[in-house]
């Protein structure tokens, strides 16, 4: 069968301790997860149900859920029992919620430092239950909340204050032997949170939480996530990620796992390498490739397919990849593994490429080629 991991990953790993969320290790070399954030109001188990299962389904590995009333903590050990994958509940402002989530056998409790008055006083007893029930803290230091001391130190959220904060407080845990930590540094800037994250990364073990909060509606947040983890994981920093959008959170699974598949962190399922166009098109490029996009949706092999739309690179890009065509004179040129299989009227090119990527797949899982 295919490695899970591609041959050549952007970098080596940063090494890490290992925590577990749940079943899903996190740091420790573990492969990096992908995590998202429900939208839904927690107390509300049936919604929020809905939303985690639409999650698992888009990949999604672990879930974070809200919890800002006691209706919510309430709700909390029926979630994190039904859920497919594993919990973690976000308390702000709150520390007696923070009691109620690994009460109620949350996989994780994240804390904002910033945002819970006297946090310190109270880490005795957090690190306290926190071991006594097996259940890792997520350090989430937010630019938006950063403790007011730093805040006054520094003159607002640098690099410098992000990482003092989120030092501070795991050493707090640390002074009550308490190290099942993960830390979150995020800023909005992607370019203040790789710097941050680079300054957290040598200055600690801790297995680190990658995001750029607040990175704002689909498009950009896709960019600036995308250019934030890439580089970071290019020098190995990360060991969980969410991207943070202005849309359904399936959308930030969606491009979170692009993201790791880009960086050869994960192995790529459907990858269409499809040209760009110019003025030698013999073929709607856009529309075709899309409408192949469409009709290999939801692909769990690793498949690629070529799409392009003359002869100058189309026979080569098409003979590299696992299927492709190369358009010209009214006809698509069909490839499979360097072959041409078939050549076909324009009107047929979808489908025969379709057909033939079933067979392809079909194949590869009888070949055991893991999905
Ligand atoms: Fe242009 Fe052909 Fe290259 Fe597509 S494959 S960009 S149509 S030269």
């Amino acid at each position: 069968g295919v490695p899970e991991v591609p041959a050549r990953p952007i970098a080596a790993r940063r090494v890490s301790r290992r925590i577990d969320v749940g079943p899903v290790p996190v740091g420790g070399g573990a492969p990096v997860s992908v995590q998202s954030m429900t939208t839904t109001r927690t107390s509300d188990i049936g919604a929020t149900l809905q939303q985690i299962a639409e999650l698992t389904a888009s990949g999604c590995q672990i879930v974070r859920v809200a919890c800002p009333t006691q209706d919510d903590a309430d709700a909390l050990a029926t979630i994190a029992r039904k859920s497919q994958i594993p919990v973690i509940a976000d308390i702000h402002f709150q520390p007696k919620y923070v009691f109620a989530a690994i009460e109620a056998g949350c996989a994780a409790v994240r804390v904002n430092p910033g945002n819970i008055k006297q946090f310190d006083d109270k880490v005795r007893d957090i690190a306290q239950a926190a071991n006594d029930h097996g259940t890792p803290i997520r350090i989430g230091v937010n630019a938006g909340s950063l403790d007011r001391r730093l805040l006054q130190k520094y003159g607002k959220a640098t690099p410098e204050a992000l990482v003092e904060s989120a030092l501070w407080e795991a050493s707090l845990f640390e002074e009550h032997g308490f190290r099942d930590l993960k830390i979150s540094v995020k800023h909005n800037d992607p370019v203040v949170m790789v710097e941050a994250y680079r300054q957290l990364a040598a200055q600690c073990e801790y297995p680190l939480h990658l995001g750029v909060t607040e990175a704002g509606p689909v498009f950009q947040g896709t960019v600036k996530s995308a250019v934030a983890f890439g580089a970071l994981l290019a020098q190995g920093i990360g060991d969980t990620i969410r991207v943070s959008l202005s849309a359904p959170p399936a959308e930030e699974v969606k491009v979170g796992i692009q993201i790791l598949q880009a960086l050869n962190l994960r192995q790529r399922r459907l990858e269409i390498v499809s040209c760009p166009s110019c003025g030698r098109a013999q073929v709607d490029v856009y529309k075709l490739a899309d409408e192949v996009t469409a009709g290999l949706d939801g692909m769990e092999v690793p498949l690629r397919v070529a799409v392009m739309g003359c002869v100058v690179n189309g026979p080569g890009e098409a003979r590299e990849a696992d299927l492709g065509v190369a358009s010209g004179n009214g006809k698509g040129q069909i490839f499979v593994k360097g072959e041409v299989v078939k050549t076909v009227p324009e009107s047929k090119i979808v489908e025969t490429l379709i057909e033939e990527a079933m067979k392809i797949a079909a194949q590869m899982e009888k070949d055991g080629v893991e999905a």
